[in-house]
């Protein structure tokens, strides 16, 4: 290439660099999930949850907040932060599908649906997408933030991880800082030492964290939640049958939570020239004395 081509090359690069980046700046909603999807590798399926539950999909895209769950909280400060289109990986109206007919004169949805509509926010849910990349953006997250760097994970399986004999208490208090939560329940023995741990966030189902402790390769399950009568129930007849099993339970938000800062850096290599915050909810819970 002789130097007039290569300098006409230089700035045919700067050119598209620089209509690159304000082309980024224009996408609508629509159009940079669309992106998104695509830099991901993930085609939705027909059934999927990961479409958007409030706003208009038109709307221009002044920033991106990601978030585990679109609380009051986390809605005012991507306002502050001048983030118009939050990502999230769990529900904005209280149930799986983001109906918003179920109360229909319920004040607490109406205010969120208005703050929202007053604020031109768009809200997507990211989960099913978030859960099929490769690797799996939230068991991703997790694995940093507890310092879990040999976690292995077979498709389909839960995230497995051995550990220098601990005991469970010890075990919980480690993720306990490692995460900040206020919260964490442990069902089973304090005193078991174990060594082989499992980690299936969020609300997977008592069948399927049944079936993971079941497994001879588990001794404890690091999981999010499940009501008392199912995967607790089980959990504590087996400690009573003085069998080697304990659940930890670090909420749902919490064990999933590392895995929308995960997608948010992600999110910044992939879409360089775009505003991204990840902005934790934290945690609902506190502890009364
Ligand atoms: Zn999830």
């Amino acid at each position: 290439m002789h130097s007039l081509g290569k300098r006409s090359w230089l700035v045919a690069a700067l050119l598209l660099a620089t209509t690159g980046i304000s082309a980024q700046q224009a996408l609508t909603a629509e159009q940079l999930i669309a992106k998104m999807r695509e830099a991901a590798g993930i085609v939705p399926g027909p059934n999927t949850v990961d479409t958007i539950k409030a706003g208009d999909p038109q709307t221009v895209v002044t920033g991106i907040a990601t978030t585990i769950s679109p609380t009051m909280d986390v809605l005012r400060k991507a306002v502050a932060a001048g983030d118009n289109l939050i990502v999230t990986h769990e529900p904005s109206f209280y149930n799986h599908l983001d109906k918003t007919d179920l109360y229909p004169n319920d004040p607490v949805l109406a205010e969120k649906l208005k703050y929202i509509a007053d604020h031109k926010l768009v809200v997507f849910r990211w989960h099913d997408g978030a859960h099929a990349h490769q690797p799996d953006f939230i068991m991703e997250g997790w694995k940093a933030k507890a310092g879990w760097a040999e976690a292995h994970r077979e498709p389909g399986a839960p995230m497995l991880y051995t550990a220098k004999p601990v005991t469970v208490a010890a075990l919980a208090e480690q993720l306990r800082k490692a995460t900040g939560a206020k919260i964490v329940r442990v069902i089973g023995d304090p005193k078991l030492v174990v060594t082989k741990i499992a980690y299936a966030p969020g609300a997977p189902g008592a069948e399927r964290q049944i079936k993971v402790l079941e497994r001879d390769d588990v001794e404890v399950l690091v999981g999010g939640e499940i009501p008392e009568w199912e995967t607790i129930s089980y959990a504590w007849d087996a400690q009573q049958q003085g069998r080697h099993k304990a659940l930890i339970l670090m909420g749902h938000y919490t064990s999933e939570e590392p895995g929308m800062d995960n997608f948010a850096n992600w999110l910044r290599k992939t879409m360089p020239g775009l505003r991204v915050d990840f902005i934790p909810a934290g945690e609902p819970y506190w502890l009364a004395h």
